[in-house]
């Protein structure tokens, strides 16, 4: 079936004004209405149309709200961070996919390649970068009072919202001042010269995200996926919502992609493989590699001491050095 056969069936069933998005994607129908209120025997009828069609695929059908903000990208003042000279946000549509040990291994295999990196962490659900760079407590402030002296852990220079905001504050009160201590921190470190800064950006689309979407001057912005549907779809709307507010997208990385028993040598694809390709590929959006699922991985970052910087001969630096090489050769 094509994507224009699955179109019409669509728009029987609900209007076709509101249907945004008509997908397949190897063996995945996917269908996005917005603004538009779900009747689930409709849905139910729609998807039964699809499944006597298309027995073997799965099918998602999706209703999203659009932001009534405005996402365009008028003139809204970028926030001034002196010093840096290219910045990239690693983002993924939802959480728990390994959005924070990529942007600690990237930012360790980018300064392999030599340049001078900071990583600023602005995950405000889930602070972690401290914890994989192996440092604790809030920045020391200049001797004027005016500057955060940022942590310098294995040559890279780095902050994070968790020195800012309490990890007891409720979620909601972090939410209303998370923009506010990102911006201090961007701002506000003496961060001397930079020549990449990487964000680890909060998960998903929210309000956070399109704020600095906006605000800050992005050379790009990579979004981390592990191969399942379910990660992919948010992928795509996170690809989705930077390309509205007009933040070049880099590309896709597949995090956990397969795992390697240590044992027989062989590999099995845990959760699929070759999904963020495809979704990559389908979307017109680079494919930037596939990260392993892998128990050293995750001891590493556990352990305050990033894989990367531990031990820069292993296959699994090499997967996230390969990454930075790409990164460095689309934005300079
Ligand atoms: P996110 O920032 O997306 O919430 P994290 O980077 O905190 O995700 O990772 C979630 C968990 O998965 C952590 O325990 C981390 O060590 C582990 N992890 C991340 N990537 C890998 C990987 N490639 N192999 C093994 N474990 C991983």
């Amino acid at each position: 079936m094509t994507e224009s056969e699955l179109f019409e069936i669509a728009a029987k069933y609900y209007p076709q004004a509101n249907l945004t998005n008509v997908k397949i994607l190897g063996n995945r129908a996917i269908l996005e209405y917005k603004n538009l209120a779900e009747n689930p025997a409709i849905t139910s009828a729609l998807k039964q149309e699809i499944a006597a069609l298309l027995p073997e695929y799965k099918i998602s059908v999706l209703f999203v709200e659009e932001k009534t903000a405005d996402l365009g990208v008028e003139a809204i003042a970028k926030w001034q961070i002196k010093g840096v000279r290219k910045i990239i946000g690693v983002a993924s549509g939802k959480g728990g996919v390994g959005k924070s040990t990529t942007a600690v291994n990237l930012a360790l295999a980018l300064a392999d390649c030599g340049k001078r990196v900071a990583l600023v962490d602005a995950d405000i659900y889930g602070p972690s970068v401290p914890t994989m760079l192996g440092y604790d407590g809030s920045p020391l402030i200049s001797e004027d009072g005016k500057y955060f002296k940022p942590f310098c852990e294995y040559g890279i220079k780095s902050v994070s919202v968790g020195s800012l905001i309490d990890r007891n504050t409720p979620l909601i009160w972090r939410g209303a001042k998370a923009c506010g201590a990102i911006e201090q921190l961007m701002t506000q470190t003496d961060w001397g010269e930079i020549d990449v800064m990487v964000i680890d950006m909060p998960p998903g689309t929210g309000d956070i995200l399109i704020t600095l979407s906006q605000r800050v001057e992005f050379a790009g912005i990579v979004i981390v996926s592990t191969p399942q549907d379910i990660a992919l779809i948010d992928a795509i709307k996170g690809v989705n919502m930077f390309k509205k507010t007009g933040t070049p997208v880099l590309g896709i990385i597949e995090n956990m992609s397969y795992f390697i028993c240590p044992h027989c040598g062989e590999r099995a694809d845990i959760f699929g493989h070759d999904g963020a390709k495809q979704t990559a590929e389908n979307m017109g959006e680079t494919f930037l590699g596939a990260i392993p699922l892998e128990p050293e991985i995750r001891r590493t970052s556990d352990a305050g001491t990033p894989i990367v910087a531990e031990n820069p001969d292993s296959p699994h630096t090499k997967a996230y050095q390969e990454i930075a090489h790409k990164i460095i050769q689309r934005v300079g």
